[in-house]
């Protein structure tokens, strides 16, 4: 008979997400299922400060309709750049106001770092994933970074958002320039699903006790 895997409930409808956690839980003990199959995700006004506490709202407002036993994680992300104290953050995705497009936003972030000299044009993505357990109101968390600096104009025609503009430390090419696989390997998201998956062998081998 087959084995019967714990749910996991991604609140995200966004296919690339679903995709890119699929790949790295490939293999483990766990069924993988997008919000799609609890109806869609519910909206959720991001009203949070920080990338900890968007994740949670998206977690959480999931969580209400998923079964009792199941799992839920949700992942908030964002750009922060130094010369603009660490903006645009948590508003990366409404930069530009709340329907930005990318292109609005990147005009923007370029228009507003126009004289930030090249050294001072450092950068990095963050990722913040947020999982609540069968029977847990307490939230785990789990996060990545990816280094680099914001170019002086966009180029690549691949990836999303900010990645025309976005050089990761250790390259020559923006993250839209990149191979789609180099920055699967190497991006904040990544990192965050890493530690993840990390910490959930452990949990499905050794059976440590989700935290209540
Ligand atoms: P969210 O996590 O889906 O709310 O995304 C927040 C926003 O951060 C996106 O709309 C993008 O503008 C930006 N962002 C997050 N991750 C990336 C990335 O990997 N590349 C480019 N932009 C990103």
């Amino acid at each position: 008979m087959k084995p019967i895997h714990p749910i996991l409930y991604l609140a995200t409808g966004n296919p690339h997400k679903v995709d890119e956690f699929a790949q790295l839980l490939a293999g483990l003990p766990i069924s993988l299922e997008s919000a799609n199959a609890l109806g869609g995700m519910p909206v959720v006004d991001e009203t949070a400060k920080t990338f900890e506490g968007n994740a949670l709202l998206k977690a959480q407002a999931l969580y209400r309709q998923a079964p009792r036993g199941t799992w839920v994680m949700a992942d908030d992300s964002g750009l922060e750049t130094d010369a603009l104290g660490g903006g645009p953050g948590v508003l990366s995705a409404r930069f530009a106001g709340d329907n930005a497009s990318d292109a609005d936003n990147c005009a923007l972030l370029l228009q507003q770092m126009q004289a930030t000299a090249s050294a001072e044009r450092s950068a990095r993505f963050r990722c913040v994933l947020a999982l609540l357990g069968p029977n847990s109101s307490k939230a785990l968390f789990f996060s990545g970074a990816c280094e680099g600096t914001i170019a002086s104009k966009p180029t690549g025609m691949g990836g999303f958002g900010y990645d025309p503009l976005f050089i990761p430390t250790g390259y020559q090419a923006s993250f839209a320039a990149l191979a789609p696989e180099i920055k699967a390997s190497i991006s904040h998201r990544a990192e965050a699903i890493k530690k993840f998956c990390d910490w959930l062998k452990h949990f499905l081998n050794v059976s440590t006790p989700f935290p209540s």
